[in-house]
């Protein structure tokens, strides 16, 4: 159930797909970010123009490539989907620049990935909707500058640490999406729940949601998940008792912590005493890079009240060490 995973089967990339909210309407939660949006967007309409480009950053799986596809439905428009991998070399990028239509959207998916190369060809297109082209190669070769149609460009990243200034500069709105509470996930699974004609309890859909690392990508596969056990072992029903069950034999954590959380929590309290320790350190201890524990794991923590950044590292808190089963040496009782 790693949300940054990409072995979802076919059948859960396709359900993810019809879960997927279309209009600002049907999108729970991010309220700041929608209200801003929705400005932004009637505004652009109004002018007839393109809207400005758009940055979202934010853990996975917290509807970023949703709300891009919201976006567009809202502007009317077309979106092409691309990804910073992806594009390889400034021509790939130019292909999709030259075919998009006036007010199109460009949405580069993991954009901290691009190369140098096709990420300063980005700038002149995103900045003055001009790009330079090769004409032919060898002795002839000469390059050309064309014209584009105004477009967005809609960047999505997890790790907005490793994007560079410049780009980043290039980005008229620059939205961080939150963790969702469960109060918020529980919509979201009672709304999967309706479209996949699933019963669902409002108790049953909040046992889910808050067993979901605030993520609705990880709260619709556990609903499905569920909903597998309340078929088989239940009477199709998800109530309470059955979404216990079913994901106490998936192994889905009592609070929603995958396997990187808990073992983060559990390498500072065994290997450091709880901490002070830092992040460096950290990293190094549980095989993960700085910044990816930085901008998905920390936040996430520090939220549910697990952790906490002190001027001299992180600690971990009284509630982690109750997760973990731990007993906190000097604290009082003990
Ligand atoms: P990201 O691009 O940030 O990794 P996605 O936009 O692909 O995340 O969202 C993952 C899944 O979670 C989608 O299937 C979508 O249906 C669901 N989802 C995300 N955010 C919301 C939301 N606010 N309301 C309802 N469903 C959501």
């Amino acid at each position: 159930l790693d949300p940054n995973s990409d072995n979802l089967s076919f059948t859960d990339k396709e359900i993810e797909k019809v879960l997927r909210p279309q209009e600002f309407e049907d999108f729970t939660g991010q309220e700041k970010i929608l209200e801003n949006l929705k400005i932004f967007v009637q505004a652009a309409k109004l002018r007839g123009e393109a809207l400005d480009h758009v940055l979202l950053h934010g853990p996975p799986g917290l509807g970023k490539t949703t709300l891009s596809n919201i976006i567009a439905n809202e502007m009317g428009v077309n979106i092409k989907i691309t990804s910073g991998p992806v594009l390889d070399k400034p021509g790939d990028l130019a292909g999709l620049l030259t075919n998009l239509d006036s007010g199109d959207i460009l949405f580069i998916d993991e954009i901290h990935r691009l190369s140098p190369l096709v990420e300063e060809y980005l700038y002149s297109a995103m900045e003055d909707f001009k790009i330079d082209i090769m004409l032919e190669s060898g002795p002839n070769a000469r390059s050309v500058q064309i014209t584009l149609n105004p477009f967005t460009l809609v960047g999505a990243t997890t790790r907005s640490g490793l994007l560079t200034s410049p780009l980043r500069a290039r980005f008229g709105i620059n939205s961080r999406l939150q963790y969702y509470d469960a109060k918020l996930l529980t919509t979201i699974v009672l709304r999967s729940a309706q479209i996949l004609k699933t019963n669902i309890t409002d108790e049953g859909a909040f046992e889910i949601a808050r067993r979901s690392r605030g993520t609705p990508r990880i709260a619709n596969a556990l609903l499905r998940r569920t909903r597998d056990f309340a078929q088989i072992k239940g009477n199709g029903s998800i109530e309470t008792e059955i979404a216990r069950y079913a994901l106490n034999a998936l192994n889905v954590d009592e609070h929603g912590l995958d396997e990187m959380d808990n073992k983060i929590l559990s390498t500072i309290i065994d290997k450091f005493k709880g901490g002070p320790v830092g992040l460096k350190t950290i990293a190094t201890a549980v095989g993960e890079e700085e910044g990816t524990i930085e901008e998905v794991y920390e936040p996430f923590l520090i939220q549910e009240g697990y952790l906490m950044r002190t001027s001299r590292g992180r600690e971990a808190t009284e509630a982690a060490y109750k997760h973990l089963g731990r007993l906190k040496l000097g604290a009082p009782g003990t």
